[in-house]
């Protein structure tokens, strides 16, 4: 579908306003594994975002896109600050020199952010990381089509978190808790879920939905 002028304001708000209405549930995975900070990261980066939506709406949407990903570099901090951010600065990036968003695009948007995440965080899938989310939701991609392509990658994205926990992290904070991590699902899956289920429902609200 071509990208309208609406559509980065109206977008990057139905991210950023779900992440913030979860983040007492992302803050307590994170303590049952992590530091319990992963709510309030997210929340600190995305109301910055927020703040300055003025500027960011009159962008094309990849430009846009690329502008949450450095905002989100800058006011997030953790280790989920510079991955969430690399990941919207790459998409941003092919949905620029596109021009458009639909399936050939995202997939390639897609294989090139998780490239980088991999390499930024030396980590891999099955490490009970976003990556558990972002690489499976990619695969389901490549696949859907038409009008069921967007509730059947929401339904991807949720059952690929779900996955997560009896996953034992095997990268970042987690990790430390080896085999004790077993049992509670990555606060980074459940953030890329949120995340991947407000563009589908975004996308699914625009007249003639499908990929
Ligand atoms: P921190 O772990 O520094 O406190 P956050 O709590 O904001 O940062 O984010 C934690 C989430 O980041 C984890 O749940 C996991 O999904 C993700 N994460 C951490 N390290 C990596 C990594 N190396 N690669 C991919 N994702 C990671
Ligand atoms: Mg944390």
């Amino acid at each position: 579908m071509s990208t309208s002028d609406r559509m980065t304001r109206e977008l990057i708000e139905a991210i950023a306003n779900v992440v913030i209405a979860h983040v007492n549930e992302l803050t307590e995975l994170d303590r049952a594994i992590g530091d319990a900070d992963h709510g309030v990261n997210l929340e600190r980066g995305f109301k910055a975002v927020l703040q300055r939506m003025d500027t960011i709406a009159v962008m094309p949407l990849g430009k846009g896109l690329s502008e949450v990903g450095m905002t989100l570099i800058r006011f997030v901090g953790g280790a989920s600050g510079p991955l969430y951010g690399k990941l919207f600065v790459v998409i941003g990036k092919h949905v620029d020199e596109a021009g458009v968003v639909c399936r050939d695009t995202l997939v390639k948007a897609g294989e090139d952010a998780i490239r980088v995440l991999m390499a930024l965080g030396r980590s891999d899938v099955g490490k009970k990381t976003m990556l558990d989310v972002l690489v499976p939701v990619l695969d389901e991609l490549r696949f859907v089509h038409g009008t069921d392509a967007l509730p059947q990658i929401r339904r991807r994205a949720h059952s690929a978190a779900q996955a997560t926990v009896p996953m034992v992290a095997r990268t970042g904070r987690a990790a430390f808790l080896g085999e004790r991590s077993q049992g509670h699902m990555d606060p980074g899956a459940r953030s890329s879920e949120l995340i991947l289920s407000a563009v589908c429902n975004y996308l699914e609200s625009r007249p003639g939905a499908n990929l």
